[in-house]
């Protein structure tokens, strides 16, 4: 069992931001919407898997689902000023229109800024649901930090949207972490965790949160994963980071909600192992 990924989650003494003491609970999901999508028996499934350019194919670090429920749980990762402060003001930002958004309930179109927001808000639940399950996260502290003082994600992050129809996906999160060794000059330069292993620097994160699926992907490795964006935005999935930007257009790009590309929860399960599966391919 390696220990990025043990069963007993990691600990930490002091905030993954900004490193005061103590620690308060960081809730991943705000608690409205706990209420608005009940506890469900679709819990968390993690799996994580490196990648050996020796063998220019994948090989199984390890590989396991464990049932830990995401949704209702409130690590200790943040300070009380990071929480009730910079991530608490993403929630208040989102909450406007998330809730019409995963419940469908309205017709809605988010301004270029709203995009934003969100796209900041999945970048932001996504890193702490990393930090509340794995040991070595591959999102680094910096990229917290950029999230705090830019109040958008980094660059090297990319968040794609779509409209989840199926049970399963309405309450889910699958997530893998992979070494991606583009940009390493050679093997002996892969950072290691304390314990000898190398350090993973890619993960993807799939969130089914009511109609909203969100694919959200980071690493800086770029010629694979700018490959990988062209053929997402080929299967109609929405960019919503990094933005689109509208050349010649002066007004707003909208977003209009219900998404018109709508997955099933086979196809969704098929988008959270593309990404290792194009990996294991074409390497
Ligand atoms: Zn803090």
């Amino acid at each position: 069992m390696p220990h990025d990924l043990a069963h007993i989650p990691p600990s930490y003494e002091t905030c993954i931001v900004c490193g005061d003491a103590p620690l308060t609970e960081t809730h991943i999901w705000p608690n409205w919407l706990r209420k608005v999508l009940p506890r469900e028996k679709n819990y968390i499934s993690t799996v994580a898997r490196a990648f050996h350019p020796d063998e220019q194919k994948e090989r199984a670090i390890s590989s396991q689902k464990f049932k830990r429920d995401l949704f209702s749980r409130d690590p200790l990762l943040a300070c009380e000023a990071c929480n009730n402060g910079w991530m608490r003001q993403f929630e208040d930002e989102v909450v406007i229109f998330l809730k019409p958004i995963l419940l469908e309930d309205a017709t809605i179109r988010l301004t270029e800024q709203q995009q934003k927001s969100l796209a900041g808000w999945l970048a932001l639940i996504a890193t702490l649901a990393e930090y509340a399950n794995n040991h070595h996260p591959t999102i680094k502290r910096a990229a917290l930090l950029h999230l705090k003082k830019r109040r958008l994600p980094p660059e090297d992050f990319h968040i794609y949207v779509a409209r989840s129809a199926g049970p399963k996906w309405r309450k889910h999160y699958s997530y893998h972490n992979f070494l991606m060794y583009e940009g390493i000059s050679s093997i002996d330069a892969v950072p290691h965790t304390a314990d000898g292993r190398p350090r993973y620097n890619t993960q993807v994160s799939t969130m089914g949160i009511g109609s909203l699926l969100a694919h959200i992907f980071s690493g800086p490795a770029s010629t694979p994963i700018q490959s990988y964006s062209i053929a997402l935005e080929g299967s109609q999935l929405e960019r919503i980071w990094p933005p689109k930007r509208s050349f010649w257009m002066r007004q707003d790009r909208l977003l209009e909600f219900p998404l018109k590309t709508e997955l099933q929860d086979y196809e969704t399960e098929i988008l959270a192992e593309d990404l290792r599966f194009r990996i294991n391919t074409f390497g």
